[in-house]
């Protein structure tokens, strides 16, 4: 059955009495080259867990299914689930589980179902909670190999943006913490239904076995990415003194100097390993002063 072919999508959801849910970000593929590639391009191996988050009715499902050894797909709507049981019954290394991915716990299901091979991330993510998902799932701990993701195309130039480009923000600075982002390629509105109003691309993140730079205190790391893209506009020193919290203005001034940025610098400017070293200096200002 051809998943992405707009009259089976239809005819799927009309047998099972739903419709598309705004509130959940239900745009489905219907070109069936999109989630063949995707699913081509998410890993490099083939013995491992697939995590796919929202498999709508299938389609990206199968293709995964058809490629690696295991998929685990969560779909919050209920509604889709009888759906995908009979869309996808001809695979018997596919699990379904009705929830919501924020929810869910990560470390459980993947005890239970990843068989101690490698697990990878890939979706097409529903649009409204991108950023959460993404933060979630890095911030979980798992070490997944990959992450990859549809998302929108101004997103996608966020995540893999440069230090000092317009589209670089708290997030891909953030990201590079964690790993490596490349595009993929781009996806237009009209291969979705219902279409969405911009375009999409697929992005994938390699996760770094460990950060190739030494980070302290992570906390601190990553609240002085966030205070310095807060007020973005402003030196990083006035920035960090009005949103950082915890450190006077001298001594910001002293962690920047330390780094031996000018002190007008702009926090955008900063790659992560700038932040990294930064957040290092006022750590031992805080620890040596305590
Ligand atoms: N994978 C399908 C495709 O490519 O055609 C559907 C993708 S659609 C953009 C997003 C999917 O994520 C929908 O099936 C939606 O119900 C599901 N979803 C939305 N929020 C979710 C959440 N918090 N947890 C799990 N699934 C979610």
């Amino acid at each position: 059955m051809d998943l992405c072919n707009i009259s089976v999508i239809k005819s799927v959801m009309a047998d099972a009495g739903i419709s598309f849910h705004k509130e959940f970000g239900q745009n489905f593929l219907t070109n069936r080259i999109i989630p063949e590639d995707i699913a081509d391009n998410c890993a490099d191996t083939s013995e491992r867990m697939i995590l796919e988050i929202g498999p709508g009715i299938g389609c990206l499902t199968q293709e995964l299914a058809m490629r690696y050894k295991k998929v685990v797909a969560v779909e919050i709507d209920r509604g889709l689930i009888p759906v995908l049981n009979k869309t996808l019954s001809e695979f018997d290394n596919i699990t379904v589980i009705n929830e919501d991915i924020l929810k869910v716990d990560l470390h459980a299901l993947i005890e239970d179902y990843s068989e101690g091979m490698p697990v990878s991330v890939c979706a097409n993510l529903p649009y409204y909670i991108t950023t959460p998902i993404l933060m979630h799932l890095l911030e979980s701990g798992i070490k997944f190999s990959t992450i990859t993701v549809m998302v929108q195309n101004e997103v996608a130039a966020r995540l893999s943006a440069k230090a000092g480009s317009s589209d670089y923000g708290a997030i891909t600075a953030i990201l590079g913490y964690y790993g490596s982002v490349r595009k993929l390629f781009r996806v237009s509105a009209g291969c979705f239904i219902p279409a969405p109003k911009v375009d999409s691309a697929v992005v994938r993140i390699d996760l770094y076995d460990k950060c190739p730079f030494e980070i302290k205190d992570e906390r601190l790391f990553r609240n002085c990415i966030k205070a310095a893209f807060e007020m973005r506009r402003k030196t990083l020193e006035n920035a960090l003194s009005a949103k950082l919290g915890g450190f006077t203005k001298d001594q910001v001034a002293e962690a920047i100097g330390c780094c031996g940025f000018d002190e007008k610098i702009r926090g955008e400017r900063l790659s992560t390993e700038d932040f990294a070293v930064l957040a290092n200096h006022l750590y031992d200002i805080k620890t040596e002063k305590a």
